[in-house]
């Protein structure tokens, strides 16, 4: 009768073991192991279909799932990162207010301040820097800021007549976080002064005012960091994705770190040129201390007169999930500035209330 393979290796191995004793042992050993692995191996090679068929539904589970195959698709360049994002923040279980609260863009343009080749992208690395004079003397348009004032005052009158009434489609109250991206419909036209500071360009009249008033206050405000290009922004965040995943991280880790670190491209205000980054000529850094400069303190008392509003303000950060920013301003215009301040409403409130 023929051997089993395991009758075959207990005899060779108990050979072994009677003819060196010294070897008895690690026969049994190697013996144990090579019968342990043989059955195994058969065990799979005899289920091979059953265990064919549950790999192939296991690969159909996780393509089929939201979280894994919207990185999929964003690394072969299917969707876009803000697409991602929905997919794996905005849907996640994540509550707003367990969300660490972040610096947006301090960081950021700390790094590209440094020169860091990480972050160098050209001219665009250098932080901008505009005083009232560098705008005024290189605004394109003329400036009468007299006759301005007037035709505001006539607005504003005409408008506290009437019942204040906000529309969502109104283009000064859109919405923009990372739960809420540029709108795909979203138009604008960018001004450009010639001296390269760009923003929306029906912003312009009420930022020249606004900065004239804080200069006739003794103050300089300057505005930093204006419209910034998606494409500037999405390079921003891409690089920070692969140094992450450089010092270790997975693409998942690496992609939600950099996300509370730098907005998500398509969710900045800084890309539909509404919002501002303002300091003044003796604080130029984008930081909390700002606040307490003279500057800080008359932009968050006036900056409303003049349709801005401090976007991501103290206390408010686990609605916002975007730390204090006090140099921080957006456009919304006159009427619901006033109201988000009089109320101390952020814009996401605002919008809950009013709209
Ligand atoms: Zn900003």
């Amino acid at each position: 009768m023929k051997k089993t393979f395991r009758e075959k290796m207990i005899a060779y191995f108990m050979g072994v073991g009677k003819k060196h004793k010294l070897l008895k042992y690690p026969s049994i050993g190697i013996l144990s192991a090579t019968l342990f692995f043989y059955y195994i191996g058969r065990h799979f090679v005899t289920n091979s279909k059953r265990y064919a068929s549950m790999i192939f539904v296991g690969i159909f589970f996780v393509s089929s799932c939201s979280f894994s195959f919207a990185v999929f698709a964003e690394r072969t360049g299917f969707t876009s990162v803000q697409e991602t994002y929905s997919a794996v923040v905005g849907t996640s279980d994540i509550s707003l207010a367990a969300v660490e609260p972040m610096a947006a863009e301090t960081e950021v343009l700390l790094e590209e301040k440094k020169g860091s080749s990480e972050y160098e992208t050209g001219e665009e690395a250098q932080i901008e820097a505009y005083t009232l004079d560098d705008l005024l003397e290189h605004h394109e348009h003329d400036h009468d800021a007299e006759a301005y004032e007037k035709r505001v005052e006539e607005q504003t009158e005409t408008v506290t007549d009437t019942e204040s009434v906000f529309d969502q489609s109104d283009w000064r109250l859109v919405l923009i976080n990372k739960h809420h991206p540029i709108p795909d419909d979203y138009d604008f036209k960018l001004g450009t002064f010639t001296s390269g500071m760009r923003c929306d360009e029906r912003v312009i009249e009420d930022l020249l005012l606004m900065m004239q008033a804080a200069k006739k206050d003794g103050l300089n405000l300057v505005v930093r960091s204006p419209y910034r290009t998606s494409d500037h922004q999405e390079d921003n965040f891409n690089n920070r994705i692969k140094s992450y995943m450089r010092q270790g991280l997975s693409y998942m880790e690496a992609y939600k770190v950099t996300s509370q670190v730098i907005t998500v491209p398509g969710c900045s205000e800084h890309e539909v040129g509404l919002a501002l980054d303002i300091t003044s000529e003796s604080y130029t850094q984008l930081k909390r201390g700002f606040a307490d400069t003279k500057e800080g303190q008359w932009l968050a008392e006036h900056s409303c007169e003049y349709g801005f509003t401090l976007r991501y303000p103290e206390g408010k950060e686990y609605i916002t999930s975007i730390e204090y920013e006090p140099w921080h301003f957006r456009y919304v215009g006159r009427e619901a500035a006033t109201v988000m301040k009089e109320e101390s409403l952020c814009l996401e409130e605002f919008w809950d209330k009013y709209l």
